[in-house]
């Protein structure tokens, strides 16, 4: 395990490949190398002190992916600050409780992002929140106000700030996706989140060569430790294609910067594979990546290593909870491995499979509830000690909420989450196998399924799909027809429901707390 802080870590890539690329902003038009990215961050380090901002006090950041957010990220962890990642699509509800719940003394946010006004948000909590001392909207003359803050202090307080600092201590709060409730902030520690950083890059084979380009969200995990935290502890370049995800802009980057590593949730996979001018991209310098967050279609990964050519695509699962990845495919698994698992252990980490009602472990290949533990597991929900005590057990075993199986070789596949799971007159029903099923549809680009209430069976299957342009939406009667002899009689969903789009969440994630919801109005 690296025994440093990330500050430490940061310095030693900086002095080892002080000329190399570190960071390109696409939208800006910015890069830097490591020498300047050090400067860069340097400067504002000294003007976080300088605004009194010392080791332990939380700096909220809520932008979409920009440079600044970069080096924000990196001068709170040269001084200890505590950053609080807040994501970008939060309104003024979420801002302000999340302000109010982590205590934070300075927010770095973006003045405005096409319709988000987050100057004019920031303004109307702003008199609800005692703890918050300072605002800095990253895009205007705040930024250079606080680095020339900085010039009037002597550059050894940083070196003073820097040396004071233990890998153990807190440096980052992450607000888990909010997928089956409300966020919970995860507070992870410098050895946490650098290490995962580590060695979800390693596992890929990174090296100061590799070019990476990040079109997931920084304030999640994602993008923030198993991007830019595994890029600056091998010396690789963060490519940043744009604020927010876009396909065109994340195909361009890729081919213009020539990109090695991509990183992606399956839904931005899906549009960059269907975006009308792939084809006319150049992406023949892709190597390896990350696909997480989700389960991955079958489809969608042949076409990630063949139409994409990431023949070195990894799979990741995690959550915000651990630092986030316990487990990982390897560079030489299978390709069945690749579009049936979810890989083996991490590195110092284990996981263990059990039965949510005994807590004992299962036999290999039945499904339980997965539990990990290791240097990764959070510190604890920031200021909730019960919400801790649930999650993380007395022996430090984080209950994930996951239902996984372990195939004999270690390899673990995640069938669903708990929450998720339908029971239909009794049977235990995974919607992701259905999933799969339905998307082996031609005329289906995407499907979800989710359980409805139901007086006879206490649950019905409901799916929902998105259909090709121009393709007929299948009723529920051809649909039913096209499963029959296929799927067992109590897996064939009873109600169909074509949409645009999945409610999600903006680390891409389907909100199926939300469809349900919407699926008890429709059928009223
Ligand atoms: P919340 O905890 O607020 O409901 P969330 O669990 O979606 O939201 P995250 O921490 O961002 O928040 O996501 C972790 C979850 O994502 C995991 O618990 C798991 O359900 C899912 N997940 C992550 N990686 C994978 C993967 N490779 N395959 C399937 N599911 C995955
Ligand atoms: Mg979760």
């Amino acid at each position: 395990l690296l025994d440093e802080t990330i500050g430490a870590n940061f310095d030693r890539t900086a002095a080892a490949h002080p000329d190399r690329p570190a960071l390109v902003d696409r939208a800006a038009g910015v890069s830097y190398t490591y020498r300047e990215l050090a400067d860069a961050v340097d400067a504002f380090a000294l003007g976080l002190l300088a605004r009194g901002v010392t080791a332990g006090d939380r700096v909220g950041i809520w932008s979409p992916n920009c440079a600044q957010w970069v080096l924000t990220q990196f001068a709170t962890a040269k001084i200890g600050a505590i950053l609080v990642t807040v994501n970008p699509a939060y309104r003024t509800h979420e801002l302000e409780y999340v302000l109010r719940q982590a205590g934070i003394r300075m927010l770095v946010s973006a003045s405005t992002f096409k319709t988000s006004d987050y100057r004019a948000m920031v303004g109307e909590v702003r008199a609800s929140c005692p703890a918050l001392e300072d605002v800095v909207f990253l895009d205007g003359p705040d930024w250079d106000a606080v680095v020339a803050d900085g010039r009037a202090l002597d550059p050894a307080r940083l070196t003073e700030a820097a040396a004071a600092l233990s890998p153990g201590q807190p440096i980052n709060i992450q607000y888990t996706s909010g997928t089956t409730g409300f966020p919970k902030g995860a507070t992870l520690s410098h050895r946490n989140i650098l290490n995962n950083g580590w060695f979800v890059a390693e596992l890929q084979g990174w090296t100061h060569e590799d070019r990476v380009c990040l079109p997931v969200p920084f304030y999640h995990c994602f993008g923030m430790v198993m991007g830019n935290l595994g890029a600056v502890a091998h010396g690789s370049c963060i490519v940043i294609p744009a604020p927010a995800f876009d396909a065109a802009a994340t195909l361009a980057a890729v081919q213009d910067e020539r990109c090695t590593v991509l990183y992606g949730v399956p839904t931005m996979f899906i549009g960059v594979l269907a975006d009308p001018g792939f084809a006319s991209y150049d992406v023949s310098s892709l190597r390896t990546g990350v696909m997480a967050g989700a389960p991955c279609p079958v489809e969608v990964m042949k076409r990630v290593i063949g139409d994409l050519g990431m023949t070195d695509v990894t799979i990741c699962y995690g959550m915000t909870e651990t630092s986030p990845v316990s487990t990982q495919t390897r560079v030489n698994d299978s390709l069945e491995q690749r579009v049936s698992t979810v890989g083996a252990v991490h590195p110092h980490v284990e996981v263990k499979v059990v039965s949510p009602d005994t807590g004992e472990i299962v036999p290999r290949g039945e499904s339980g509830e997965l539990c990990t533990r290791g240097y990764s597991v959070m510190t604890g929900y920031w200021d909730e000690p019960e919400k801790t005590a649930e999650a993380v057990d007395a022996d430090g075993w984080m209950h994930t909420g996951d239902l996984a199986t372990m195939d004999g070789d270690g390899y673990l596949n995640i069938v669903g989450r708990i929450k998720d799971m339908v029971i239909r007159g009794g049977e235990n029903i995974y919607p992701r196998e259905i999933e799969e099923f339905l998307y082996t549809h031609p005329d289906i680009v995407d499907a979800q399924v989710i359980g409805v209430p139901d007086e006879k069976y206490g649950e019905e299957l409901m799916a929902w799909i998105k259909v090709r342009p121009g393709a007929d939406v299948p009723t529920a009667e051809t649909l039913r027809a096209f499963c029959t002899g296929r799927l067992a009689h109590y897996k064939i969903p009873r109600y169909v429901h074509a949409v645009d789009e999945f409610p999600m969440t903006v680390t891409g994630k389907i909100r199926k707390v939300e469809m349900r919801e919407t699926a008890v109005e429709l059928l009223g």
